[in-house]
Protein backbone atom coordinates (compact mmCIF):
# COMPACT_ATOMS: atom_id res chain seq x y z
CA UNK A 1 0.00 0.00 0.00
CA UNK A 2 1.52 3.19 -1.04
CA UNK A 3 -1.17 5.73 0.06
CA UNK A 4 -1.61 6.96 3.46
CA UNK A 5 -4.70 5.65 5.65
CA UNK A 6 -7.34 8.49 6.51
CA UNK A 7 -8.32 6.86 9.19
CA UNK A 8 -12.09 7.79 10.37
CA UNK A 9 -12.33 6.29 13.69
CA UNK A 10 -9.53 8.16 15.16
CA UNK A 11 -10.29 11.38 13.90
CA UNK A 12 -13.94 11.08 14.69
CA UNK A 13 -12.67 9.63 18.28
CA UNK A 14 -10.67 12.80 18.90
CA UNK A 15 -13.58 14.90 18.20
CA UNK A 16 -16.18 13.35 20.42
CA UNK A 17 -13.17 13.26 23.36
CA UNK A 18 -13.44 17.27 22.33
CA UNK A 19 -17.13 17.36 22.68
CA UNK A 20 -17.78 15.36 26.01
CA UNK A 21 -15.08 17.86 27.31
CA UNK A 22 -16.91 21.16 25.97
CA UNK A 23 -20.20 19.28 27.67
CA UNK A 24 -18.39 18.19 30.71
CA UNK A 25 -17.19 22.45 31.75
CA UNK A 26 -20.53 23.20 30.37
CA UNK A 27 -22.22 21.29 33.41
CA UNK A 28 -19.97 22.39 35.76
CA UNK A 29 -20.29 25.71 35.07
CA UNK A 30 -24.06 25.77 35.43
CA UNK A 31 -24.97 25.47 31.78
CA UNK A 32 -27.56 23.79 30.27
CA UNK A 33 -26.86 19.77 28.78
CA UNK A 34 -27.05 19.57 25.16
CA UNK A 35 -30.49 17.97 24.11
CA UNK A 36 -30.80 15.89 20.72
CA UNK A 37 -34.36 14.86 19.68
CA UNK A 38 -34.33 12.46 16.89
CA UNK A 39 -37.31 12.05 15.23
CA UNK A 40 -37.73 8.26 13.60
CA UNK A 41 -41.11 8.06 11.41
CA UNK A 42 -42.08 4.39 10.47
CA UNK A 43 -40.07 1.71 10.95
CA UNK A 44 -37.30 1.14 8.45
CA UNK A 45 -34.98 -0.84 9.78
CA UNK A 46 -31.39 0.93 8.62
CA UNK A 47 -32.75 4.47 9.83
CA UNK A 48 -33.50 2.57 13.43
CA UNK A 49 -30.14 1.46 13.13
CA UNK A 50 -28.89 4.78 12.54
CA UNK A 51 -31.10 6.27 15.30
CA UNK A 52 -30.24 4.00 18.06
CA UNK A 53 -26.51 4.57 17.39
CA UNK A 54 -26.95 8.36 17.08
CA UNK A 55 -28.39 8.33 20.80
CA UNK A 56 -25.71 5.92 22.32
CA UNK A 57 -23.12 8.22 20.56
CA UNK A 58 -24.96 10.77 22.83
CA UNK A 59 -24.82 9.09 26.01
CA UNK A 60 -21.25 8.58 25.22
CA UNK A 61 -20.78 12.39 25.43
CA UNK A 62 -22.87 13.34 27.92
CA UNK A 63 -25.82 14.88 25.44
CA UNK A 64 -29.29 14.13 26.40
CA UNK A 65 -31.09 12.30 23.56
CA UNK A 66 -34.88 12.56 23.18
CA UNK A 67 -36.43 9.94 21.25
CA UNK A 68 -39.72 10.44 19.26
CA UNK A 69 -41.18 7.61 17.06
CA UNK A 70 -43.81 8.22 15.27
CA UNK A 71 -45.76 5.81 12.88
CA UNK A 72 -45.52 5.48 9.25
CA UNK A 73 -48.96 6.25 8.83
CA UNK A 74 -48.91 9.80 10.79
CA UNK A 75 -50.41 12.72 9.18
CA UNK A 76 -48.03 15.68 7.87
CA UNK A 77 -50.11 17.67 10.21
CA UNK A 78 -49.18 15.62 13.09
CA UNK A 79 -45.35 14.77 12.01
CA UNK A 80 -45.32 18.71 11.69
CA UNK A 81 -46.99 19.58 15.04
CA UNK A 82 -44.24 16.85 16.84
CA UNK A 83 -41.82 18.97 15.41
CA UNK A 84 -43.02 22.66 16.22
CA UNK A 85 -43.25 21.03 20.01
CA UNK A 86 -39.63 20.58 19.98
CA UNK A 87 -39.09 23.86 18.31
CA UNK A 88 -40.63 25.25 21.43
CA UNK A 89 -38.80 22.94 23.56
CA UNK A 90 -36.03 25.12 25.69
CA UNK A 91 -34.12 21.47 26.73
CA UNK A 92 -33.95 20.42 22.51
CA UNK A 93 -31.01 22.08 20.94
CA UNK A 94 -31.03 20.19 17.76
CA UNK A 95 -33.42 18.38 16.22
CA UNK A 96 -32.75 15.39 13.80
CA UNK A 97 -35.60 13.50 11.58
CA UNK A 98 -34.24 10.49 10.60
CA UNK A 99 -34.74 10.62 6.55
CA UNK A 100 -35.93 8.79 4.04
CA UNK A 101 -39.35 9.46 5.38
CA UNK A 102 -41.95 6.77 4.25
CA UNK A 103 -44.20 7.83 1.11
CA UNK A 104 -47.11 10.36 1.78
CA UNK A 105 -44.95 12.74 3.90
CA UNK A 106 -43.58 15.64 1.94
CA UNK A 107 -39.98 15.37 3.01
CA UNK A 108 -39.44 19.40 1.95
CA UNK A 109 -41.79 20.16 4.38
CA UNK A 110 -41.07 18.83 7.09
CA UNK A 111 -37.71 20.10 7.08
CA UNK A 112 -38.51 23.11 6.72
CA UNK A 113 -40.75 23.13 9.69
CA UNK A 114 -37.41 22.89 12.30
CA UNK A 115 -36.30 25.97 13.76
CA UNK A 116 -33.12 26.94 11.86
CA UNK A 117 -30.95 26.93 15.65
CA UNK A 118 -32.00 23.62 16.23
CA UNK A 119 -31.48 22.25 12.58
CA UNK A 120 -28.32 20.26 13.73
CA UNK A 121 -28.60 18.05 10.44
CA UNK A 122 -28.05 21.41 8.26
CA UNK A 123 -31.16 20.07 5.98
CA UNK A 124 -33.23 23.15 6.04
CA UNK A 125 -33.93 24.34 2.70
CA UNK A 126 -32.25 27.86 4.33
CA UNK A 127 -29.42 26.58 5.84
CA UNK A 128 -28.86 24.81 2.37
CA UNK A 129 -29.80 27.49 0.75
CA UNK A 130 -26.96 29.75 2.78
CA UNK A 131 -24.29 26.99 1.73
CA UNK A 132 -24.52 28.03 -1.92
CA UNK A 133 -24.46 31.79 -1.23
CA UNK A 134 -21.43 33.77 -1.41
CA UNK A 135 -20.57 36.13 1.40
CA UNK A 136 -23.60 33.97 3.34
CA UNK A 137 -23.09 31.41 6.15
CA UNK A 138 -25.46 28.43 7.22
CA UNK A 139 -26.17 28.14 11.33
CA UNK A 140 -25.57 24.11 10.41
CA UNK A 141 -23.36 22.14 8.06
CA UNK A 142 -25.20 18.78 7.25
CA UNK A 143 -23.01 15.79 9.09
CA UNK A 144 -21.84 13.97 6.55
CA UNK A 145 -20.24 16.46 4.51
CA UNK A 146 -18.70 18.30 6.49
CA UNK A 147 -16.69 15.09 8.12
CA UNK A 148 -15.79 14.82 4.34
CA UNK A 149 -14.23 18.18 4.79
CA UNK A 150 -12.69 17.64 8.12
CA UNK A 151 -10.47 15.08 6.41
CA UNK A 152 -9.63 16.83 3.89
CA UNK A 153 -8.57 19.73 5.52
CA UNK A 154 -6.08 17.27 7.73
CA UNK A 155 -5.61 15.73 4.38
CA UNK A 156 -4.46 18.81 2.77
CA UNK A 157 -2.30 21.96 3.41
CA UNK A 158 -4.83 23.43 1.51
CA UNK A 159 -7.75 22.85 -0.75
CA UNK A 160 -7.26 26.33 -2.79
CA UNK A 161 -7.38 26.12 -6.38
CA UNK A 162 -6.90 22.00 -6.46
CA UNK A 163 -9.10 19.91 -8.96
CA UNK A 164 -11.80 18.18 -6.63
CA UNK A 165 -14.46 15.97 -8.52
CA UNK A 166 -17.47 15.09 -6.48
CA UNK A 167 -18.83 11.92 -7.61
CA UNK A 168 -23.20 12.00 -7.23
CA UNK A 169 -25.04 14.91 -6.92
CA UNK A 170 -27.62 14.41 -3.88
CA UNK A 171 -28.91 16.83 -1.47
CA UNK A 172 -27.34 14.61 1.48
CA UNK A 173 -24.09 13.84 0.17
CA UNK A 174 -22.92 15.22 -3.08
CA UNK A 175 -24.02 18.51 -3.58
CA UNK A 176 -23.04 19.49 -0.22
CA UNK A 177 -19.75 18.35 -0.21
CA UNK A 178 -19.86 19.92 -3.70
CA UNK A 179 -20.75 23.83 -2.15
CA UNK A 180 -18.14 22.82 0.53
CA UNK A 181 -15.01 22.32 -1.80
CA UNK A 182 -16.15 25.33 -3.87
CA UNK A 183 -16.65 27.64 0.08
CA UNK A 184 -12.82 26.18 -0.02
CA UNK A 185 -11.74 27.88 -2.82
CA UNK A 186 -11.21 24.23 -5.05
CA UNK A 187 -12.19 24.03 -8.35
CA UNK A 188 -15.48 21.23 -8.35
CA UNK A 189 -16.26 19.14 -11.08
CA UNK A 190 -19.63 17.11 -9.99
CA UNK A 191 -20.39 14.11 -11.45
CA UNK A 192 -23.73 11.88 -11.86
CA UNK A 193 -24.89 9.23 -13.76
CA UNK A 194 -25.36 11.33 -17.10
CA UNK A 195 -21.67 12.05 -17.08
CA UNK A 196 -19.45 11.55 -20.01
CA UNK A 197 -16.70 9.40 -19.74
CA UNK A 198 -16.50 9.22 -16.51
CA UNK A 199 -13.15 7.56 -15.64
CA UNK A 200 -11.34 10.61 -17.34
CA UNK A 201 -12.59 12.88 -15.65
CA UNK A 202 -11.98 10.96 -12.41
CA UNK A 203 -8.54 11.18 -13.47
CA UNK A 204 -8.29 14.74 -13.41
CA UNK A 205 -8.98 15.06 -9.27
CA UNK A 206 -6.64 15.34 -6.86
CA UNK A 207 -9.34 15.02 -4.80
CA UNK A 208 -12.02 12.50 -5.60
CA UNK A 209 -15.25 12.32 -3.35
CA UNK A 210 -17.11 9.50 -4.10
CA UNK A 211 -20.89 9.01 -2.92
CA UNK A 212 -22.59 7.03 -6.01
CA UNK A 213 -23.47 3.92 -3.65
CA UNK A 214 -22.10 1.40 -6.32
CA UNK A 215 -19.96 -1.05 -4.72
CA UNK A 216 -16.17 -0.63 -5.41
CA UNK A 217 -17.29 1.14 -8.72
CA UNK A 218 -13.68 3.92 -8.56
CA UNK A 219 -10.32 1.70 -10.26
CA UNK A 220 -7.31 2.37 -9.42
CA UNK A 221 -6.80 3.01 -13.25
CA UNK A 222 -9.20 6.15 -12.71
CA UNK A 223 -7.05 7.77 -10.27
CA UNK A 224 -4.71 10.43 -10.56
CA UNK A 225 -0.89 8.98 -8.75
CA UNK A 226 -0.87 10.79 -5.51
CA UNK A 227 -5.21 11.98 -5.39
CA UNK A 228 -6.21 12.05 -2.10
CA UNK A 229 -9.91 9.96 -2.30
CA UNK A 230 -12.66 9.96 0.17
CA UNK A 231 -15.07 7.45 0.08
CA UNK A 232 -17.92 8.01 1.18
CA UNK A 233 -19.76 4.66 -0.53
CA UNK A 234 -21.56 1.98 2.35
CA UNK A 235 -22.17 -0.76 0.05
CA UNK A 236 -23.06 -4.38 0.56
CA UNK A 237 -21.82 -7.25 -1.37
CA UNK A 238 -22.33 -10.83 -0.43
CA UNK A 239 -19.24 -12.93 1.25
CA UNK A 240 -20.08 -16.25 2.70
CA UNK A 241 -16.98 -16.33 4.35
CA UNK A 242 -18.77 -13.41 7.17
CA UNK A 243 -21.47 -14.59 9.62
CA UNK A 244 -23.88 -12.47 8.60
CA UNK A 245 -23.25 -13.57 4.85
CA UNK A 246 -22.37 -9.71 3.83
CA UNK A 247 -19.24 -7.18 3.81
CA UNK A 248 -19.57 -3.88 3.97
CA UNK A 249 -17.40 -1.76 0.76
CA UNK A 250 -17.12 1.67 -0.43
CA UNK A 251 -17.45 3.10 -3.92
CA UNK A 252 -13.85 2.59 -4.62
CA UNK A 253 -11.97 0.05 -5.32
CA UNK A 254 -10.00 0.20 -1.90
CA UNK A 255 -7.05 -2.49 -2.59
CA UNK A 256 -6.25 -1.06 -6.36
CA UNK A 257 -6.96 2.28 -5.98
CA UNK A 258 -4.78 2.35 -1.93
CA UNK A 259 -1.81 1.25 -4.74
CA UNK A 260 -1.98 4.73 -6.29
CA UNK A 261 -3.69 7.39 -3.92
CA UNK A 262 -1.37 9.34 -2.31
CA UNK A 263 -4.36 9.00 0.72
CA UNK A 264 -7.75 7.11 1.02
CA UNK A 265 -10.04 6.50 3.35
CA UNK A 266 -11.18 3.09 4.34
CA UNK A 267 -14.95 1.48 4.17
CA UNK A 268 -15.52 0.66 7.10
CA UNK A 269 -13.84 2.89 9.34
CA UNK A 270 -13.71 6.03 7.05
CA UNK A 271 -16.67 8.79 6.64
CA UNK A 272 -18.88 6.74 8.50
CA UNK A 273 -17.71 7.07 11.79
CA UNK A 274 -17.26 11.06 11.06
CA UNK A 275 -20.79 11.67 10.34
CA UNK A 276 -22.21 10.91 13.95
CA UNK A 277 -18.96 13.21 15.74
CA UNK A 278 -20.63 15.90 13.38
CA UNK A 279 -23.90 15.93 14.44
CA UNK A 280 -22.17 16.14 17.98
CA UNK A 281 -20.45 19.04 17.26
CA UNK A 282 -22.92 20.66 16.05
CA UNK A 283 -25.19 20.07 18.72
CA UNK A 284 -22.83 21.35 21.31
CA UNK A 285 -22.74 24.44 18.93
CA UNK A 286 -26.58 24.43 18.97
CA UNK A 287 -26.95 24.40 22.62
CA UNK A 288 -23.96 27.03 23.13
CA UNK A 289 -26.34 29.25 20.38
CA UNK A 290 -28.83 29.00 22.87
CA UNK A 291 -26.74 30.77 25.99
CA UNK A 292 -26.76 33.73 24.20
P1 LIG B 1 -28.05 8.78 -3.87
O1 LIG B 1 -28.52 7.48 -4.44
O2 LIG B 1 -29.03 9.75 -3.35
O3 LIG B 1 -27.16 9.53 -4.96
C1 LIG B 1 -26.23 8.85 -5.74
C2 LIG B 1 -25.60 9.78 -6.72
O4 LIG B 1 -24.67 9.03 -7.51
C3 LIG B 1 -26.58 10.42 -7.71
O5 LIG B 1 -26.24 11.77 -7.92
C4 LIG B 1 -26.39 9.60 -8.97
O6 LIG B 1 -26.57 10.34 -10.18
C5 LIG B 1 -24.94 9.21 -8.89
N1 LIG B 1 -24.68 7.96 -9.60
C6 LIG B 1 -25.36 6.79 -9.48
N2 LIG B 1 -24.84 5.87 -10.32
C7 LIG B 1 -23.82 6.47 -10.98
C8 LIG B 1 -22.91 6.05 -11.98
N3 LIG B 1 -22.93 4.81 -12.47
N4 LIG B 1 -22.01 6.93 -12.43
C9 LIG B 1 -21.97 8.19 -11.95
N5 LIG B 1 -22.80 8.65 -10.99
C10 LIG B 1 -23.72 7.80 -10.52
O7 LIG B 1 -26.99 8.38 -2.74
P2 LIG B 1 -26.47 9.18 -1.46
O8 LIG B 1 -25.79 10.41 -1.89
O9 LIG B 1 -27.54 9.25 -0.45
O10 LIG B 1 -25.39 8.13 -0.91
C11 LIG B 1 -24.27 7.76 -1.68
C12 LIG B 1 -23.52 6.69 -0.93
O11 LIG B 1 -23.05 7.23 0.31
C13 LIG B 1 -24.34 5.47 -0.56
O12 LIG B 1 -23.51 4.31 -0.62
C14 LIG B 1 -24.74 5.72 0.90
O13 LIG B 1 -24.97 4.52 1.60
C15 LIG B 1 -23.51 6.42 1.39
N6 LIG B 1 -23.75 7.29 2.54
C16 LIG B 1 -22.85 7.22 3.57
C17 LIG B 1 -22.97 8.03 4.66
C18 LIG B 1 -21.96 7.95 5.74
O14 LIG B 1 -22.20 8.39 6.83
N7 LIG B 1 -20.77 7.42 5.44
C19 LIG B 1 -24.09 8.98 4.80
C20 LIG B 1 -24.94 9.04 3.63
C21 LIG B 1 -24.77 8.21 2.55
P3 LIG B 1 -28.00 10.99 -10.61
O15 LIG B 1 -28.14 12.21 -9.78
O16 LIG B 1 -27.81 11.28 -12.06
O17 LIG B 1 -29.03 9.95 -10.32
Amino acid sequence: MTAQLIDGTAIAEQIRAGVAADVKARKEAGKSIPGLATVLIGENPASQVYVRSKQKACAEVGIQSFGQTLPATVSQAEAEALIKELNDNPAVNGILVQLPLPKGLDEERILNTIRLDKDVDGFHPVNIGRLAQKGRDPLFVPCTPSGVMYMLEKSLPSLEGVNAVVLGRSNIVGMPVALLLVRANATVTICHSRTHNLPDVVRSADVLVAAVGKAEMVRGSWVKPGAVVIDVGINRVEDATRPRGYRLVGDVAFDEVKEVAGAITPVPGGVGPMTIAMLLKNTLAAAEMSDK
